[in-house]
């Protein structure tokens, strides 16, 4: 079969994903900086410049307009939307600690601290329970349509933020964009795809959720864990708990993901007697459970040109029995036989929309320049140039109900261009880590105050 251009092949795609897009009359900076661009890391340079500023002076103005707490930070902070003007001002805006959003309050307390996050009017939201726990908060709020989600952390505590529709579709559309921009041109609608992941309809987990859209994105997908994922569960197992209920919890889970395995195993033996292309999706911790099943048992595949994997999420969440980027894309290539360049990584985080991506040619993680800044900072909170270890941050102008101006706890080296391919936006290397140490807390136990009285100051 004749290969598509990549405008041909795009076009095609997101045709399958119209329901993603908001109506075109309604479109802000944001959203054109969003869905117009065909491929989000070839933009040119100064066209992107143009987007960016313009995209998050509109989002930085909505942010500090409709959200109360936002604006009391801000202003703290001497800044207002008339201070940004070029792209030189965009560093001025407040930025918000990570930390801020795994210091929450339970109950009943929960619902009001995340609609107090909530930028915008709330939807009417019911809660039955007289002490729910936080997933009967956010089944809650979900209920209204939309799609408050949480990250899973090490320490047990997690990331709430609370997204409306639009802002999830943003997010959405672009995890698989970037993707699909980035394995050009093995995406075709009819490929079928294993999703390493929790059920994206049966877990609040944003890096399950945000899956979603893979069951639109190719014809026919397969769920590798297709079980109820429970925050009490996740923590469970992430901080490994003792006592009785976390090792019969622990138990299950094992005799689970020897099930799991044995289902994606046998999935991939149905797919080698066929020509249909393939796509494994989401965590790459179960993949390498797989592959080392396989190897244990001398078994392999050769897909070649019709497979590709895409992992994100899994990486900084099981540092402990990590296997680096590099390995993993080589065991995948000598074990399913599917080339390195169709073994992508994708980056990103609960609280923001912009997804970096592997290039094929260099591995190397892409910024979504058009809609989102990439920022690192010292250990005052400074931006530092190119090429300097740091702490990551971003501008994200793709953040509706919430401001996403917010500083992490990752740390990274940014690069002003691809040491390996020709996209013109700014890179990541390849692989990223979380900071040492506790030094965020200082400046995050600030914020939490301020912020804390504001809670309780208001109505
Ligand atoms: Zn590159």
């Amino acid at each position: 079969m004749e290969q598509p251009t990549f405008e041909a092949y795009i076009k095609k795609f997101d045709g399958y994903l119209q329901k993603y897009f908001p109506p075109k009359d309604a479109w802000t900076p944001a959203d054109e900086a969003v869905y117009k661009p065909h491929d989000l890391y070839r933009i040119p340079l100064k066209e992107a410049e143009d987007m960016q500023l313009r995209s998050l002076k509109w989002t930085f103005n909505y942010q500090y307009t409709n959200n109360k707490m936002y604006q009391n930070f801000c202003k703290e902070r001497n800044v207002s939307p008339s201070d940004i003007k070029t792209t030189d001002d965009l560093v001025k805006i407040p930025l918000i600690p990570d930390t801020f959003f795994k210091d929450y309050p339970t109950g009943r307390d929960f619902a009001l601290w995340l609609g107090n996050i909530y930028t915008g009017t709330l939807p009417k939201i019911v809660i039955k329970q007289k002490d729910p726990t936080f997933d009967e908060v956010i089944n809650a709020f979900n209920e209204t349509g939309m799609v408050v989600s949480y990250s899973s952390g090490t320490s047990g505590r997690h990331t709430f933020i609370p997204r409306d529709r639009r802002t999830f579709n943003i997010s959405e559309y672009t995890i698989v964009k970037s993707a699909v921009a980035m394995i050009y041109p093995l995406w075709d609608y009819s490929m079928d795809g294993m999703l390493l992941m929790p059920n994206p309809k049966r877990t609040n987990v944003y890096a399950g959720k945000v899956c979603t859209i893979f069951f639109d994105a190719i014809h026919d997908v397969q769920v590798a864990i297709d079980r109820d994922i429970s925050t009490d569960l996740i923590r469970m197992t992430m901080s490994g708990e003792k006592g009785l209920k976390s090792s019969v919890v622990q138990y299950f889970a094992k005799r689970e993901s020897a099930k799991m395995v044995d289902l994606i195993i046998r999935w991939l033996e149905n797919h080698e007697k066929t020509e249909q292309k393939i796509a494994l999706v989401g965590a790459p911790f179960i993949l390498a459970f797989v592959m080392e099943k396989l190897q244990r048992e001398g078994k392999g595949f050769n897909f070649g040109e019709r497979g590709g994997v895409a992992t994100g999420g899994g990486w900084k969440a099981f540092e402990g029995q990590r296997v680096p980027v590099v390995e993993f894309r080589r065991q995948v290539e000598k074990v399913l036989g599917i080339p390195e360049k169709y073994c992508l990584d994708l980056y990103g985080m609960v609280e923001g929309n912009g997804w970096m991506a592997h290039c094929p040619e260099g591995h190397y993680l892409h910024m979504p320049y058009s809609y989102y800044k990439g920022l690192v900072l010292d250990e005052e909170y400074k931006p530092v140039g190119y090429g300097e270890w740091g702490r990551f941050a971003f501008l994200d102008a793709a953040a509706y109900s919430y401001p996403g101006f917010i500083s992490s706890g990752d740390k990274v080296r940014m690069l002003e261009h691809c040491p390996v391919c020709d996209r013109p936006g700014p890179v990541l290397e390849p692989e990223v880590k979380r900071a040492a140490g506790e030094d965020i807390r200082g400046c995050a136990e600030e914020v939490r105050r301020m912020l804390s009285s504001d809670l309780s100051s208001g109505e």
